[in-house]
């Protein structure tokens, strides 16, 4: 399983993440919700790594995925972006076709060549999009629409066969149809893999989560089911969160 065991977070003399401990349950949807700045995106960041990129960012604590330490330095990030994957908010498929983009993941990480077909077609059908490219794998990945574009995104980090997929809003720049199938996509993934999703609507947070965990200024509040957090709060600050009044 991923867990962060008292895990504190800064930028700078700033402390963003302050003592979370949390573990996310394998092949379920947990959904991290909490208003703007509370630190979902840096905690979701975190489990893959991302860090490693801001200078001025330091953490204390344990960060893992079962027995692999993620921030011990003789495990690669490659490695740990392999087992790991994130998808973001607005899609950034590479400016080269839709097949290369696929088999530039699959290349960086030293799948056998002979496998990178089949590994493609399976992640596209895995992801929903094989029927609508399957005739036009060529077809540069930036001519797909919007939502087209963020399941392309997501077969790019499903075609390594990953243990956890790691979601920072990745409906919120699509319209209402593809956001569904998106969700609906989200559900069956699950059943393959680990997913932990930052989204800014409830709706769909009680739609597609088994477990919600709430955060307000860089604290974890609540971490519950989403039966619970959404019918039974225990936190005031929960109760309030979701029932909109902030
Ligand atoms: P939103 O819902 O708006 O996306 P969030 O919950 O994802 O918000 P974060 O992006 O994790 O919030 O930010 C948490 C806090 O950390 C904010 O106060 C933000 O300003 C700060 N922060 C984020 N990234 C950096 C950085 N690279 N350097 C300094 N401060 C940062
Ligand atoms: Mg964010």
């Amino acid at each position: 399983k991923l867990s962060a065991h008292n895990l504190n977070l800064y930028f700078g003399e700033k402390k963003v993440l302050k003592n979370v401990n949390i573990d996310f349950p394998k092949n379920k949807v947990t959904a991290l919700i909490g208003p703007s700045g509370c630190g979902k995106s840096t905690l979701l960041r975190t489990f893959n790594r991302m860090h490693d990129l801001s200078p001025d960012a330091r953490i204390e604590g344990v960060v893992k995925l079962d027995d692999l330490n993620i921030y011990d330095n003789k495990n690669s990030v490659t490695e740990i972006r392999k087992r790991i994957g994130m998808v973001f908010q607005k899609a950034n498929p590479l400016p080269k076709s839709i097949y290369d983009n696929l088999a530039y993941a699959l290349n960086i990480h030293n799948f056998p060549k002979d496998e990178i077909p089949s590994m493609i077609e399976k992640a596209l059908k895995e992801s929903y999009l094989w029927e609508e490219v399957k005739d036009e794998l060529k077809k540069p990945a930036v001519k797909l629409s919007g939502g087209q574009q963020q399941r392309l995104c997501i077969a790019r980090t499903v075609v390594l066969r990953p243990e956890v997929i790691l979601m920072d809003e990745p409906c919120s720049a699509l319209d209402p149809i593809s956001t569904n199938k998106i969700e609906e996509l989200i559900m069956t993934l699950k059943n393959n893999y680990t997913i932990v999703i930052v989204t800014h609507n409830m709706q769909q947070a009680q739609r597609i989560s088994d477990y919600v965990a709430f955060m307000y200024l860089g604290e974890l509040i609540e971490y519950d089911t989403a039966e619970n957090i959404f019918k039974h709060p225990q936190q005031e600050l929960t109760k309030n969160y979701v029932g909109g009044h902030f």
